[in-house]
């Protein structure tokens, strides 16, 4: 039976008035669930009770906070295999990243529990005797959260978990091809005990519901993660209330592989970066720029490895590789393909929509990798899918220059035995996550995510100790317990002088 949801407003789930959508598998064409296209109005009624809690939950100390994500922490430990089903279902990633998704979801509130004992300031030295200076973290207020798809349980656990710890209510709105991970994402939150009014979930349109919770004015910061367009808008329209926004907008991440590379390491990291989650990641790898000494020797093996890789059905344990994510996504990544053919990018294989028998009932797309000259569209732009760019490069130089042409700024990636070629490659590709010996994918949750360039802007930093950087602001207390008027910059030269 089809379950209809409704919104999760003031702890409660509530019927709406608004008109409602499906939720479908990706793989088969399965209508999972029906939820509301929120209305306005009901967006609004979600801020009031978020502006609400807060005024509550700001108060709550932030180890109680902490204690209250790590209850939640083990009931998604608990529920890891349905929540891990219900990812692939209706996202698409083969089970064993679905599980890793909810995985993530358990480490960071683990983590950002954690932060409820630390959340260090800083106590700093007067110039003036009998006074003592510090900072210490405060809340920005409610917040609203805007999560993608592809990650669609771990992306809502690291926004949500840092605003909650850090003392913020949200509102989460979701993508409206995952809403169904968000509701049972946030069911876990309701049976954690969170109080009413401090997790809310709306689900509807970008246009509605998405551009009405920048816009509204008891939202105080934004964190925001998917297409680079979007991003921009919601940057703009968040700036015209000078509040916080945190924006990760993708990549177009290289791999670098140079001629010492251990070639079997290299080959098992690029087919994991390139294929995994159906190149549907925001740190894919979806150029592998390679030391023209052996070129060759990586194109055959490449080839060879990607027609090897079984696609179908996401849940069956056996799949490579599943779908992606939806019809517009299929169109989205075949229009690239076929630019690429258009340009004269030498196709090696793939390159077409997987048909017959059960492909036809979901978005399938073969493995596709293009041999592609620096300057092309495909080695350039972000294709969000299962198409891999190769490039080849003279020499380390001239690799680092192709890495670092394109728009992007996120992940990257060098596969050497040569620390020099390493050590450089860390300082001088333009991103915020280099790897070494390693595919661009695989962030860990106690180290700061982000990127530079149109990936957004450096100062977002999801994850790690900075998460508390998009939710909390900077209060510098001075305390004077001198008794008298101390003036600083004034009395500090008769100190001196005495
Ligand atoms: P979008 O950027 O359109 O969607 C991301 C989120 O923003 C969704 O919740 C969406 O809601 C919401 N949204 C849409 N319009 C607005 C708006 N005007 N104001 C506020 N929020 C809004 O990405 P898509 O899902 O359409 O994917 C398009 C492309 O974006 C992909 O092909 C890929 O290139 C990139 N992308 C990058 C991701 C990353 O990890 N950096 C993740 C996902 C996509 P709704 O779903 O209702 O439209």
């Amino acid at each position: 039976m089809v379950q209809e949801y409704g919104l999760f407003i003031g702890g409660k789930w509530r019927k709406s008035e608004g008109k409602r959508f499906e939720t479908h598998n990706p793989a088969t064409g399965e209508t999972l669930a029906t939820f509301p296209l929120a209305t306005k109005e009901e967006l609004n009624e979600s801020v009031r009770h978020a502006k609400g809690a807060f005024e509550r939950w700001k108060k709550t100390p932030a180890p109680r906070r902490g204690e209250l994500l790590l209850e939640a922490a083990r009931i998604f430990r608990r529920k890891k295999e349905e929540l891990a089903r219900t990812v692939t279902t209706e996202m698409g990633k083969v089970i064993a990243e679905g599980r890793g998704d909810v995985q993530e979801v358990i480490d960071f509130y683990e983590y950002a529990a954690g932060e409820g004992r630390r959340m260090f300031g800083e106590t700093v030295p007067s110039e003036l005797p009998n006074k003592m200076c510090l900072t210490t973290r405060l809340p920005v207020g409610p917040v609203g959260l805007i999560t993608p798809w592809n990650f669609p349980m771990a992306i809502p656990a690291w926004k949500s978990g840092a605003a909650l710890i850090a003392g913020c209510s949200f509102v989460l709105k979701p993508s409206s091809l995952t809403p169904l991970c968000a509701a049972r994402f946030v069911e876990v939150l309701d049976e954690a005990g969170f109080p009413a009014g401090v997790v809310n979930l709306v689900t509807g349109t970008g246009s509605v519901v998405g551009d009405g919770l920048v816009a509204h004015p008891d939202i105080r910061a934004i964190s925001f993660t998917g297409g680079v367009d979007t991003g921009k808008h919601v940057y703009e329209s968040a700036a015209k209330k000078m509040i916080k926004v945190g924006l990760e907008l993708g990549g177009k991440n290289p791999i670098i592989a140079m001629d010492d590379a251990n070639l079997e390491l290299l080959m098992d990291g690029v087919m994991f970066g390139a294929f995994g989650t159906a190149g549907q990641r925001c740190t894919a790898a979806s150029r592998l720029i390679v030391h023209q000494k052996i070129y060759d020797d990586v194109v055959d093996e490449l080839v060879e490895r990607a027609e090897k890789l079984r696609i179908g059905n996401p849940i069956d344990e056996k799949t490579d590789m599943g779908p992606v994510a939806s019809a517009d996504q299929q169109k989205k990544v075949l229009e690239y393909i076929d630019i690429g053919k258009k340009e004269d990018d030498k196709l090696l294989t793939g390159g077409a929509k997987l048909t017959g028998g059960s492909y036809d009932r979901g978005f399938f797309i073969s493995p596709t990798v293009f041999a592609v000259d620096r300057k092309k569209r495909l080695a350039l732009e972000e294709i969000f899918g299962p198409v891999l760019s190769v490039l080849k490069a003279k020499d380390y130089e001239d690799a680092v220059a192709i890495a670092n042409s394109v728009k992007y700024g996120l992940s990257s990636s060098i596969y050497t035995n040569d620390l020099r070629w390493a050590f450089r490659a860390m300082h001088e590709l333009e991103a915020g996550i280099t790897y070494v010996n390693a595919p661009t994918i695989g962030a860990e949750v106690q180290l700061p995510f982000g990127g530079t360039k149109e990936t957004g802007p450096t100062d977002t930093r999801e994850a790690g100790s900075t998460a508390l950087e998009e939710f909390t602001y900077w209060k510098t207390v001075y305390v004077d317990y001198s008794g008298r008027l101390q003036r600083a910059q004034i009395d500090t030269e008769k100190l001196a002088g005495s």
